[in-house]
């Protein structure tokens, strides 16, 4: 249930709607917009105490929440989040683009990719120090050592860097070394991951599983949300269809969506969503164009040599393309006829 005060709803009346929803058995979650306060009663209690409120001082209307997901959900919070990490906006006027390789493999090859993105106009650093291999001979990346050298190429570059976790136990050694921590596809809905994650200080970014749909990966996001971080930044990275062409199917759809569900901010995986370095500028660009508020790029300095995902990384060269080719305008409508004069 929601509680909307009224514009003029004074700070003793807020708290008054904060003790009643607590008396009634659910957690008040206060959103503060520029023009009026929101109290979302979320959890189960007894519904018709909140229902009651309606006729609290400084209250406006109490609505039920329409979907499952609550805290993500605009309803309760109408203003887009915008997600600060380590200085960079996302979810602000300019598109951010993340780059870098799918693993780290070395310190050669990740300063040499930090320094090529960031002159290529790249405003944060990927690179995966805990990979989550499909086969367990494939590498499995370098762990600790490799997160050392994200924090080198952060001091060397001052991008904010993001890495990606995939369990509780390695929390707080990424956390003492990156900005940022993404929870991959695969571990979606790991919910011990997610609940461990919502107690950290630290962004989240927080991909769409490969076979989960829209909802799902709103409710993944409530976990975090629900459990005390706000941080929170999704990523479309493509889902499995029929189609083998590609890696997987970008669904630029479900970008549109989740910005029209939710105050989050979503950005796009096309190196994943294709698994095709051909496809990455033109889907990047359509990403663009359905509202991505910014782009998670893999780029090696040899894709034919990468321990993982060269085929669908960028050598420097084809990133500069995709930077340049996102700087274009969107092509121009044909105009209509001109009739012939008779
Ligand atoms: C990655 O970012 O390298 C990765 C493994 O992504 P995903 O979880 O989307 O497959
Ligand atoms: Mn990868």
């Amino acid at each position: 249930m929601i509680v909307n005060m009224s514009e003029a709803a004074t700070e003793q009346q807020i708290a008054h709607v904060i003790e009643r929803i607590r008396e009634a058995g659910y957690q008040p979650h206060v959103t503060r917009g520029s023009e009026r306060t929101i109290v979302a009663a979320v959890g189960s209690g007894r519904r018709h105490e909140i229902e009651a409120l309606r006729v609290a001082p400084g209250v406006d209307d109490v609505v039920a929440i329409a979907q499952p997901f609550k805290l993500v959900s605009r309803q309760v919070k109408p203003e887009r989040s915008v997600v600060n990490v380590g200085g960079v906006l996302i979810g602000g006027p300019g598109a951010v683009v993340i780059a870098g390789p799918c693993s780290v493999e070395s310190r050669e090859q990740l300063m040499a990719t930090a320094q090529a993105v960031k002159a290529a106009g790249a405003s944060m650093l990927r690179g995966g120090a805990y990979k989550p291999r499909t086969s367990p001979y494939d590498f499995q990346g370098l762990g600790l050592e490799a997160l050392r050298i994200l924090r080198e190429a952060h001091q060397e570059t001052g991008l904010p860097v993001v890495t990606e976790v995939m369990s509780t136990e390695d929390v707080d050694v990424i956390c003492e070394h990156v900005e940022m921590l993404q929870v991959g596809a695969r571990n979606m809905q790991n919910f011990a991951l997610l609940r461990r994650l919502a107690t950290i200080q630290k962004p989240i970014l927080l991909k769409r599983g490969p076979s989960s749909t829209v909802k799902e990966w709103l409710l993944a996001a409530e976990y975090l949300l629900s459990g005390g971080n706000r941080d929170v930044v999704l990523c479309e990275r493509g889902i499995k269809t029929f189609e083998t062409e590609t890696r997987n199917t970008m669904d630029l759809a479900a970008v549109a969506l989740a910005k029209e569900l939710s105050h989050l901010p979503v950005i796009a995986d096309p190196s994943h969503g294709t698994g095709r370095q051909s496809l990455i500028a033109a889907v990047s660009r359509a990403a663009i164009a359905v509202g991505a508020d910014g782009l998670i790029i893999e780029v090696h300095p040899c894709p034919e040599r990468a321990l993982s995902d060269g085929v669908q990384s960028l050598d420097f060269a084809g990133f500069e393309n995709v930077m340049r080719g996102l700087a274009l305008p969107l092509r121009e409508l044909a105009q209509p006829l001109t009739p012939v004069p008779r």
